[in-house]
């Protein structure tokens, strides 16, 4: 029997990871790390993907969940980039398109800006044609009285014009998942909660990586040709596992995000609004069933793992959106949740981090480890290209790679499926054909793409977990059984987003999950009461800004 994506199949795979010599150990499982575990396992390299804790935890849950084009680097003059990051977004959106959907953007060009609107549509121009005019629609310029109908609420005094663009928004933990899901179905060993601890060069020009089995509380030993060092913000700590003395390849920026429901920002796009700080800019972003706000740009010298937002963020990006929406009422009492996420940076001398640039760099050494880092979730499959290149080329004889690209991979949820095509009718289906409430029906189409069909034969009843109705009770053992869940929070935050949305962060719902988890892995009460405690403080955690000065 094949094995499943899951915590429950979970020694086997242990085993394989100790027994195998691999091509490549890719070590973090964010979208770079699973992006490259893909494309390697795609192209027939001995693959194993290693993450410390549950896919997408570090800084690929937590941006602002965009593929994006990069409008701004068009003013730093990165034509590259652009042209890269749209091509990308153009694919993404034609191969995972429950995924990577087109969203509408709003940006206003008041007589305050550095630029007049002739200017900056000259750039919409160029935007669209770096895109190869390959982008949903083209942009268009909007009057004020145009915009005044299309966003009642947005500052209209001084306003000249708007441009109405598209870019793409995803939700990245799970464009993350399925890559990491498409590695395992291609044969690669695919582990959540274990930690690289150190990595050594052998004799044999192998490397040795011990790693820590945080579910089974042991040490495995991993032997690998080339090791990939794609932690993210982590990084430099990896490197110096390895003892390395070129320990700073990243500089971490951090970006924070809040969210407020839609009543308070009742936006009909995305929005772009500048801080009246510094004249950054920030998104106001329609997510989901909330708004969510971001982001700040700021360094980061704390702990990597626990990256909190502060009062001062919360101050900033409130203080942006009272400039660009005035009337609304959008108050520290109207945050619901908040995110925190720190940029895997390529580390230079700028003395903003706004201005330090989003490229990727892949740094290989001699001892047959590399390194990847910068770049982001747009670009994520290219990197991955280009860093198992290196591998390949790195290994020389020692491989004997099929000719392929990930450019012919469809994701687990888009076997057979294609949400541009099928999703609408798909979820009046669901909703013509069961008590299922629409916005259940939706997310479940949108999670799962073509999988949402899994879930609905494998479930006794549609009862729902949320008093929302955004998420069935049987996605919980879904999740367990072939998402590779092993904690409360990997469900309440990264599978779905209820911890970001209710109003308790899912503290309700949550003890249902927990009972799952508990006779899903035979957990004792101590166990169980460990989990819940623990999902306590990310809850606590997550309100900790509100203490601060
Ligand atoms: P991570 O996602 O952090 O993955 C690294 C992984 O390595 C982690 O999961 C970690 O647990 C694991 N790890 C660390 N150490 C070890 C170890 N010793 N052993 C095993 N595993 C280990 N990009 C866009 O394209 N669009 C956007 O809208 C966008 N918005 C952003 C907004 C913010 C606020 C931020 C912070 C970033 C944003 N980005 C965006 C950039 C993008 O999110 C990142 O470039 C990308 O997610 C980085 O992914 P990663 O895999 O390199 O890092």
């Amino acid at each position: 029997m094949p094995r499943r994506f899951s915590h429950l199949d979970r020694q086997q795979q242990v085993s394989d990871l100790r027994d195998t010599l691999y091509d490549v150990l890719v070590v973090g499982g964010g979208i770079t790390g699973a992006g490259i575990a893909s494309d390697a396992a795609m192209r027939g390299l001995k693959t194993a993907l290693v993450e410390k804790d549950d896919w997408g935890a570090g800084t690929s849950s937590k941006s602002s969940k965009l593929v994006h084009g990069g409008l701004r680097y068009l003013e730093q003059l990165e034509f590259g980039l652009v042209m890269e990051s749209t091509a990308e977004r153009a694919f993404l959106m034609k191969r995972v398109s429950h995924l990577v959907r087109p969203l509408p953007f709003t940006y206003p060009v008041y007589n305050t800006h550095k630029h007049s609107p002739w200017f900056i549509q000259m750039g919409m121009w160029l935007y669209d044609c770096l895109a190869l005019f390959r982008n949903h629609r083209n942009h268009k310029r909007l009057s004020p009285k145009q915009v005044a109908e299309r966003e009642p609420l947005l500052k209209q005094s001084g306003l000249k014009a708007a441009m109405y663009y598209y870019d793409c928004i995803t939700d990245d933990a799970r464009l993350t998942l399925e890559n990491a899901m498409a590695a395992h179905n291609l044969g690669a060993t695919v582990l959540s909660r274990m930690e690289v601890k150190s990595l050594a060069s052998q004799e044999d020009g192998t490397s040795l990586v011990t790693v820590w089995d945080a579910w089974e509380e042991q040490e495995v030993q991993v032997r690998a040709r080339r090791v990939v060092n794609a932690a993210g913000p982590w990084t430099n700590q990896v490197l110096k596992a390895e003892q390395r003395p070129q320990t700073e390849v990243v500089r971490p920026t951090k970006g924070v995000h809040v969210v407020v429901p839609r009543e308070i920002l009742p936006v009909n796009s995305a929005v772009v609004v500048n801080s009246p700080r510094d004249g950054r800019i920030a998104f106001i972003i329609p997510w989901e069933e909330s708004i969510a706000i971001g982001t700040t740009d700021t360094d980061y010298d704390g702990s990597l793992d626990d990256v909190r937002t502060t009062r001062e963020d919360v101050e900033y990006l409130l203080e942006a959106i009272r400039t660009g929406f005035p009337e609304a009422s959008c108050t520290e009492d109207a945050i619901i949740s908040t995110w925190a996420g720190l940029r895997p940076l390529i580390k230079d001398d700028s003395d903003n981090p706004y201005n330090t640039s989003r490229e990727h760099e892949i740094i290989e050494d001699k001892d047959g480890i590399i390194t990847i880092a910068g770049g982001k979730l747009t670009t994520y499959r290219k990197m991955a290209e280009e860093c198992v290149d290196k591998v390949i080329g790195s290994l020389g004889k020692l491989a004997q790679p099929s000719k392929t690209s990930t450019r012919k991979l469809t994701l687990p949820g888009a076997e057979n499926f294609q949400f541009r095509k099928d999703g609408e009718k798909t979820i009046n289906n669901i909703v013509g054909t069961t008590e299922i409430p629409k916005v259940a029906a939706e997310r479940l189409v949108t999670r799962y793409g073509a999988r949402w069909k899994a879930i609905m034969e494998g479930a006794n009843n549609h009862e729902l977990l949320d008093p929302e109705g955004r998420v069935l009770k049987a996605e919980v053992s879904y999740a367990i059984e072939h998402e590779m869940v092993g904690g409360i929070e990997d469900f309440m935050l990264r599978r779905t987003h209820l911890f970001y949305h209710l109003n308790d962060q899912g503290l309700h719902a949550g003890e249902w999950v927990v009972e799952q988890l508990q006779n899903a892995f035979g957990w004792s009460p101590e166990r169980t009461q460990e989990e819940r405690d623990r999902y306590g403080e990310l809850v606590s955690a997550n309100r900790s800004w509100k203490e601060g000065k």
